[in-house]
């Protein structure tokens, strides 16, 4: 018969997600009537923008004609006029449109990123962390041949990232020649990395043989002018590390499926030959470019009105997170002892359940409230005790959520 591949035969059951949407079935069949609000999957509600709508109609009016019907692209990296746009608009052209490679979606990139650094290469992980950086690192071989244990992978390093140390981690753990996963604004703790934060992890990258995975995912929702929107604002960056990055969450493109990575050209690997051209030579061969309606969207998600109206969307999700502090910062949860993390640059909120076990919390939350939650162990050891409450919803489904919250016990 035919062999398994090894690697996948240690991917941790049920991804975290399953796991949520079957208790929360389970609960709604037992009762039919609950009116379930979810503030768990961080899955975006609110219409694209009017703009982005009708550049992508264009787009496709166009693909019907012969004059403007295209096929595959040049250049699987992306439409070249795309590339030039982010390089302007999101790195005010300190990137060469050239560094700039456009996917179909930041967790695609991080799919298939690892298979460039093969099974041997060390791997840290911020714990907990957002689950694909630990999956991938397993499906690619590198999280050892051992099962999970409640610890986590043997050959992944976890950094612990609790309100201690505010969210940033302790480097001092991780091993020389690793690649090291840092998502800022985080997911799933809402916490921002300072200036401060990552010139330290640039230094220890360049002195370590380090390559920094820096998922920025979440930039646009950054509204403090003080905290750095990309890593490579950081000197030094350009030497070691690679930014993913994403439409999903800033434009509404959950479903559209847009991204990009920025791989510079300065990045090497230890025979001196450059990582961007194992990169091109990777998605030339694994991925055809992405859609090109999608990118026409991406586009005009970038220009003037386009990020103006991105903006509004994401206040929209801001003002959610807003809420769900104040309710979570209400007496019955104070009683508790319930301590409450977000600082306005992300869209979800971050509380401890001091004493608590995540699901316990969430089985709680789900029966009293008929609200569903993350439970913060889903994204690693040091997630126990946490719940991720998301801000992407209807602004009336998150009213009503919030005041179920402001009843619940335990
Ligand atoms: C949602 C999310 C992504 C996913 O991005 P896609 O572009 O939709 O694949 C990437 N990173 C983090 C941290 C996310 O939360």
């Amino acid at each position: 018969m035919i062999k398994r591949n090894k690697n996948y035969t240690n991917l941790a059951k049920g991804y975290l997600f399953p796991e949520i949407a079957k208790r929360r079935k389970a609960f709604q069949a037992q009762h039919p009537e609950a009116k379930i609000i979810s503030l768990g999957i961080g899955n975006t509600t609110e219409p694209l923008a009017p703009h982005i709508v009708e550049e992508m109609k264009n787009f496709v009016e166009a693909l019907g004609t012969k004059e403007g019907y295209e096929g595959y692209q040049d250049d699987s990296a992306g439409m070249p006029k795309l590339r030039e746009r982010i390089s302007k608009a999101i790195y005010n052209g300190e990137i060469k449109p050239s560094e700039i490679f456009v996917s179909d979606g930041a967790k695609c990139d991080l799919g298939r990123l690892q298979a460039m650094f093969g099974a041997d290469v060390n791997v840290a992980v911020q714990d907990p962390s957002y689950p694909v950086y630990v999956d991938g690192t397993v499906m690619a071989g590198a999280g050892g041949k051992e099962p999970v244990t409640e610890n986590g992978f043997k050959d992944i390093t976890y950094m612990p990232c609790l309100p201690e140390n505010g969210f940033f981690p302790d480097l001092s753990v991780v091993k020389k020649d690793s690649l090291i996963y840092i998502c800022s604004p985080n997911n799933p703790t809402g916490a921002v990395a300072t200036k401060e934060n990552l010139f330290e992890l640039v230094n220890f990258a360049k002195a370590n043989g380090c390559v920094v995975l820096f998922d920025a995912a979440y930039s646009a929702f950054i509204r403090d002018e003080n905290l750095p929107k990309s890593i490579y604002e950081i000197e030094g960056a350009k030497d070691c590390a690679i930014e993913m990055q994403s439409f999903s969450k800033p434009a509404g493109f959950t479903g559209v499926r847009l991204g990009w990575c920025v791989v510079p050209e300065n990045l090497k690997f230890d025979d001196g030959s450059k990582i961007a051209d194992a990169w091109a030579r990777i998605t030339n061969t694994a991925f055809n470019g992405a859609s090109n309606i999608a990118q026409a969207g991406g586009f005009a998600a970038l220009d003037e009105t386009g990020l103006k109206e991105m903006q509004e969307t994401i206040s929209y999700y801001l003002e959610n997170a807003a809420l769900i502090r104040s309710a979570l910062e209400s007496e019955n949860f104070k009683v508790m002892g319930v301590e409450v993390y977000s600082g306005g640059n992300a869209p979800y909120v971050w509380a401890k359940f001091p004493g608590k076990k995540s699901w316990d919390v969430f089985d709680q939350i789900l029966s009293q409230c008929n609200v569903v939650v993350t439970p913060g162990a889903g994204f690693g050891p040091s997630g126990e005790s946490f719940i991720r409450f998301s801000s992407f919803g209807h602004r009336e489904n998150i009213q009503e959520a919030c005041e179920r919250l402001k009843l619940f016990k335990m």
